[in-house]
């Protein structure tokens, strides 16, 4: 298995990522209510964090802590994701889609009844996988619109 593989695998209880992250477990649960973070759900309901899910929350944490962003300011950065432009989504598709038309969470947030995410895990795809950071949010839309 290779270290990214490795870095993806489930292993942490919620515990020891709060731990990790200098934080409380209350305030990790209120990142994932929040939508900042979906971490690995057993069928005890216990969470698992793998360490992406750490190097995601460290970067959380940097922008509450050091660029003084709320986590309402988070989520709408994260809302920000041309997520329709990685997913190849119609114009009737984003007509159709809250994520496309709001700017205030995630698209990873919304109920996706009938639209091309319908079927899709937000917790494997790349959307929610590859912008976790500010700076690749930036970079993919300046790709976005030099090509549009
Ligand atoms: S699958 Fe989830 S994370 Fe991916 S674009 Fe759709 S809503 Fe967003």
């Amino acid at each position: 298995m290779s270290k990214d593989e490795n870095q993806n695998l489930p292993m942490l209880p919620i515990r020891n990522a709060a731990k990790i992250l200098d934080i409380s477990v209350h305030t990790l649960r209120m990142y994932e209510r929040e939508g900042l973070i979906i971490p690995f759900k057993k069928e005890s309901s216990h969470r698992l964090y793998s360490y992406s899910d750490i190097e995601r929350l460290k970067c959380i944490r940097r922008a509450i802590n050091e660029s003084k962003i709320s986590i309402a300011g988070i989520k709408t950065i994260y809302s920000m994701i041309p997520c329709y432009e990685i997913i190849n989504c119609s114009q009737t598709e984003r007509d159709n889609c809250k994520a496309f038309q709001e700017h205030e969470q995630p698209c990873w947030t919304y109920n996706h009844k009938n639209n091309p995410c319908h079927k899709r895990e937000c917790r494997s795809c790349e959307v929610y996988n590859n912008y976790s950071e500010c700076g690749k949010i930036k970079d993919l839309i300046k790709n976005v619109l030099s090509q549009n």
